[in-house]
């Protein structure tokens, strides 16, 4: 698996959050407002299917 990172800050870490209520999770990363789908597909596309981390969303229970 390629490891992740950002094409958009260069940051290689990131986290899962979830919009409150839904069991959909999404990922966002740690050093910009990127939000993806695909860590692996986002790290050599850039593909973000979200265009920005959307207020409220939170890190779901692991
Ligand atoms: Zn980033």
């Amino acid at each position: 698996m390629t490891p992740f990172k950002c094409p958009h800050c260069g940051t290689t870490s990131y986290e899962a959050i979830a919009k409150p209520g839904s069991s959909r999770k999404v990922f966002a990363c740690c050093g910009c407002t990127a939000v993806f789908l695909d860590p692996e597909r986002f790290t050599l596309k850039g593909q973000t299917q979200v265009p920005a981390r959307p207020p409220g969303w939170i890190q779901p229970p692991s």
